[in-house]
């Protein structure tokens, strides 16, 4: 056993079993410096695993992106064409439409509509035409008109 993994060993012993043990100064030193090193690393390497383990997580999606497909589910505003697909369900269209980034984080766009935007307004080409069919036209969806709320759809966002 080499000396380094012998301290490395001590090192996690003295973290597992008998943290209040280590005292500043003491011959133990060396092993405190290892077990700081041995704690540094496995927090980064527990990090980087949730990036590589967890594809889905919104974080990977472009705000550009997640601000369109939220006024999409709120506001019934239009998407680009890449979106539409993806909210059509034609994900290989959509992969002939996306950028770099988006097919890095499909997963997460895709997870994204599913848990975030409203069920009604995705799924199929027709779901999404309909959803966007029922904007109100005097606010364009928002709710909002001069300041106030639109009278035409009483602030819904559609008629
Ligand atoms: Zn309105």
């Amino acid at each position: 056993m080499s000396e380094q993994t012998e301290t490395d060993r001590l090192a996690k012993w003295f973290a597992d079993e008998w943290p209040e043990a280590v005292i500043e100064g003491s011959p133990v030193d060396n092993a405190i410096r290892v077990m700081t090193e041995f704690k540094m690393m496995k927090q980064i390497a527990k990090s980087f695993g949730a990036v590589i383990d967890d594809p889905t997580t919104p974080d990977h999606i472009r705000p550009n992106i997640r601000e369109a497909l939220d006024n999409y589910g709120k506001n019934r505003y239009p998407t680009g064409d890449f979106l539409r697909l993806v909210l059509s369900n034609d994900l290989a269209g959509a992969y002939g439409k996306a950028d770099h980034h988006n097919i890095q984080t499909m997963p997460a766009i895709v997870s994204y509509v599913y848990n975030h935007i409203p069920s009604p307004s995705w799924g199929n080409p027709d779901k999404v035409r309909q959803w966007l069919a029922g904007r109100c036209n005097q606010c364009n969806g928002t709710g909002d008109k001069d300041g106030g709320v639109c009278p035409d759809c009483k602030g819904m966002g559609h008629k």
